[in-house]
């Protein structure tokens, strides 16, 4: 079976119809309409077996979090999720692989209008690469470099059930029912795409939370300082700081049960793979961001506050922690 064969049989389920598609998958390359006065977002993120996934994932939730981590991304800068490229190696032509998988991705795109505009097959180790694009209107677009002194900080959702999934086998274990709920927050994370919409024009940074919140959140005040300093500024001079009151990370009871409310905000500090938004936004148009939560049903915590200097401080109950160095796994004894 040829390259071509491969992707019109499996991939023809596909069928989002978008007016903007010129020329779909077939030709060299696919010919997109972009809106006028649009910026196109642009991200790829590829998952190899055995480092990003291992065999409890069916071919069905690899196409779900595929999808989720691009559409991530895309989120997080406040665009709205178009076309996908996939690009897929796979050991064989696994035909069961293949229908799975094409159904979960026609399922997953289709959920989300976007439509699959081009792919390659080759043969080798499994590896699934997707580049997705979106469109933002030019100069709304939400970056990591906009937060600013006395700007209060959100996350959506809840934090840190992708780690318990990960780290579960060190662990107290969970329950079959715990296990399928942290499980399902690992394998089919949900892309926060309609909170990324709403916060245009409203959050002054936003970052996916895909390395753990206490890294991500490093990088906002990395971009967000060296936006400050001008372009003279080094990436490595971080002058704003933040203040986590980690008590206030929103956590999930399965998360609690296991490893305690302390050890609960720790793995919520710096467990990695949620997939949800941390965003920095103007103390007076807090009000408008709660609204906007509650507009695109997603709920947003506020967990603490942009400052002057001191890098990235933990709280918990008021006092100062320092988890960052310690991982939450300490927790769990
Ligand atoms: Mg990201």
């Amino acid at each position: 079976m040829n390259e071509f064969d491969l992707i019109r049989q499996y991939f023809q389920q596909t069928d989002t119809e978008r007016a903007d598609v010129a020329l779909g998958i077939g030709d060299d390359c696919a010919l997109l309409q972009p809106l006028a006065h649009h910026h196109l977002a642009v991200t790829t993120d590829t998952m190899v077996d055995g480092v990003h996934f291992d065999e409890r994932l069916t071919p069905a939730d690899l196409a779900y979090k595929l999808v989720a981590v691009n559409l991530s991304d895309l989120a997080a800068m406040g665009a709205v999720p178009c076309w996908v490229s996939l690009a897929l190696t796979l050991p064989s032509s696994d035909q069961t692989w293949l229908s799975e998988f094409g159904q979960a991705l026609a399922h997953q795109l289709r959920h989300y209008q976007v439509a699959l505009v081009g792919g390659d097959t080759t043969r080798g180790p499994l590896t699934l690469s997707l580049t997705a694009q979106g469109q933002v209107p030019a100069g709304q677009g939400l970056t990591r470099s906009g937060a600013a002194v006395g700007d209060v900080i959100l996350v959506s959702g809840h934090l840190g059930d992708a780690a318990l999934a990960l780290n579960q086998h060190k662990l107290t274990p969970l329950t079959a029912s715990q296990c399928a709920r942290v499980e399902a927050r690992l394998f089919r994370p949900t892309p926060r795409v309609e909170l990324g919409l709403t916060l245009r024009q409203l959050a002054s940074a936003c970052i996916d939370i895909s390395d753990g919140l206490s890294a991500d959140l490093n990088h906002i005040l990395e971009r967000s300082s060296k936006a400050l300093g001008g372009a003279n500024a080094s990436m490595s001079t971080v002058s704003l700081g933040a203040c986590i009151d980690a008590d206030k990370l929103p956590v999930s009871a399965e998360a609690v049960s296991v490893l305690g409310e302390q050890g609960a905000a720790a793995n919520a500090l710096n467990g990695g793979d949620d997939y949800e938004l941390c965003f920095t936004v103007p103390a007076t148009r807090l009000n408008e961001v709660i609204a906007a939560g509650k507009k695109a049903n997603t709920p947003v915590t506020v967990i603490g506050e942009i400052v002057a200097d001191g890098g990235l401080q933990t709280y918990y109950l008021g006092q100062a922690v320092d988890w960052q160095a310690q991982g939450y796994l300490h927790f769990s004894d």
